[in-house]
């Protein structure tokens, strides 16, 4: 998937006509101009932090959030989605690096919304793997153990979770600095901005 934050359209435009068709941003508004912009046939995933008094920009449209790190914020993207009679594509965002500037959810937060009861009550999105970011960092060994920690939690959740569910399947991590360790780690998503953009 191309990042195509901060970018200008006509760049975006650029990429597409070469193929591309998978695009990310990190802020509602701007994603929302953009495919207003763009040809419809792209998939658009939000990768920021997502308030929740923005998920009305994305909720006719957005193909993927990568980014649900509360219940609560679940919980209202599955109200927005209802009411656009979508059911959208989530995944769970996990802390995993050691800033705390990072969001994510922790392994005993994810534990406690999937044994809510309200859980299964919500009909309109549909969680399908999760997403981590690494540490901002050279030590290519910290970064391995990170992502190995969050391929572990994807693991964990299938099992005891999805273990019949066949759409559980996506492990977003690895961006332009380190999707090569990510990969190595079974990334099934990178998720790749400044490299796609020379
Ligand atoms: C910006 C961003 C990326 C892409 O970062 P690059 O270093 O430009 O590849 C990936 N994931 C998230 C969540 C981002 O905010």
């Amino acid at each position: 998937m191309v990042v195509s934050k901060m970018r200008p359209v006509e760049q975006i435009e650029e990429l597409y006509q070469t193929g591309h068709r998978v695009f990310g941003e990190n802020r509602p508004q701007e994603l929302k101009t953009k495919y207003e912009a763009l040809p419809k046939d792209i998939e658009w995933h939000f990768i920021g932090h997502l308030q929740t008094n923005k998920i009305k920009y994305l909720a006719p449209f957005v193909s993927l959030i990568h980014s649900i790190d509360s219940f609560s914020l679940l919980q209202e993207v599955n109200r927005h989605a209802k009411k656009n009679s979508r059911i959208i594509p989530c995944l769970l965002q996990f802390f995993i690096a050691q800033e705390s500037t990072k969001q994510g959810l922790s392994w005993e937060e994810s534990v406690e919304m999937f044994e809510s009861p309200f859980f299964s009550s919500l009909k309109n999105i549909k969680i399908i793997g999760v997403m981590g970011m690494a540490t901002f960092t050279n030590d290519k060994t910290l970064i391995r153990k990170e992502f190995k920690k969050l391929r572990e939690y994807f693991t964990l959740l299938k099992t005891q979770y999805f273990i019949n569910d066949p759409d559980f399947k996506e492990l977003s991590m690895g961006m332009s600095d380190d999707y090569v360790i990510a990969v190595e780690e079974g990334s099934s998503m990178v998720r790749v901005g400044s490299a796609c953009f020379l």
